[in-house]
């Protein structure tokens, strides 16, 4: 089901320690003002994801999401970790296919669609990332870059397994360099991507999908992008890891309610 979400992507930053402070934060946060509408998502780094779903062992809430998982359950991977430990951690959710594992660490839509395929096989929500670099859009061609990477990694999939899944899309020319997309370019790809959807799965499950943002965004801008209609919140990066910048997004989400 559609929901307004406001997920943060803490990346490779925060010790264990202050992950577990920060999560005590936001969590007291949401109950002391009542922010109770916005779905919020925390994606801390492997190594505490343990540590923050302990945190939160008795808080509705925040979910807990991991980064990244492998494809395969188990098995020879160095350095992997795998959809069922998470799901055995009681994580909630996994970020697939971040602009920045595609770029840094070679993944492709082919490898995104077995890791979605492991996601969901163990009832974890996936989160998956698509979006455009800048000479794809200078080039306008940022539509079908992103029809593609839905394509590809997505549309193997049953209508009932869009219940678990949310897009997100992030710009990758606005990620991390305070150059964030217009509320008009951000509304213009989100109602693209439900198109897309629309057209393969109908449009009960595209106007079922959670559709976010993500890409500089911060208190200033938010407002704007999460008043589109097809923006349904957003995926948090350099805010994400500030708790009066974090907290502050989901009250502005809360407004929207
Ligand atoms: C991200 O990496 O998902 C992201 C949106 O980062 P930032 O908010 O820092 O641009």
């Amino acid at each position: 089901m559609r929901q307004k979400i406001v997920a943060g992507n803490w990346k490779m930053n925060k010790t264990v320690a202050e992950g577990a402070d920060m999560v005590r934060e936001i969590s007291d946060a949401i109950e002391n003002e009542g922010l109770e509408n916005t779905t919020v998502i925390i994606a801390p780094p492997s190594i505490a994801l343990e540590s923050v779903v302990t945190e939160l062992w008795d808080d509705e809430a925040i979910a807990v999401a991991a980064q990244n998982c492998h494809y395969a359950s188990s098995g020879a991977f160095t350095g992997e970790i795998s959809a069922p430990m998470l799901a055995d951690l009681d994580v909630d959710a996994v970020i697939i296919g971040h602009s920045e594992r595609r770029q840094y660490f070679g993944e492709t839509n082919e490898m995104l669609a077995k890791k979605i395929d492991s996601v969901l096989a163990n009832e974890l929500v996936g989160i998956y990332c698509c979006g455009e670099v800048l000479e794809e859009r200078k080039a306008g061609h940022q539509e079908a870059v992103v029809k593609k990477q839905i394509e590809e990694a997505l549309f193997h999939l049953s209508e009932d397994d869009w219940e678990n899944i949310v897009i997100a899309y992030e710009p990758v020319w606005a990620i991390g360099t305070g150059e964030t997309a217009s509320p008009a370019q951000a509304q213009e790809m989100h109602a693209f991507i439900r198109k897309v959807v629309s057209e393969k799965y109908g449009n009960d499950v595209a106007e079922g999908v959670s559709i976010l943002y993500g890409g500089s965004c911060n208190p200033k801008n938010a407002d704007e992008i999460f008043s589109q209609p097809d923006v349904d919140g957003g995926l948090i990066g350099g805010a994400s890891l500030i708790p009066d910048d974090f907290i502050e997004l989901i009250r502005i989400m809360e407004k929207k309610f």
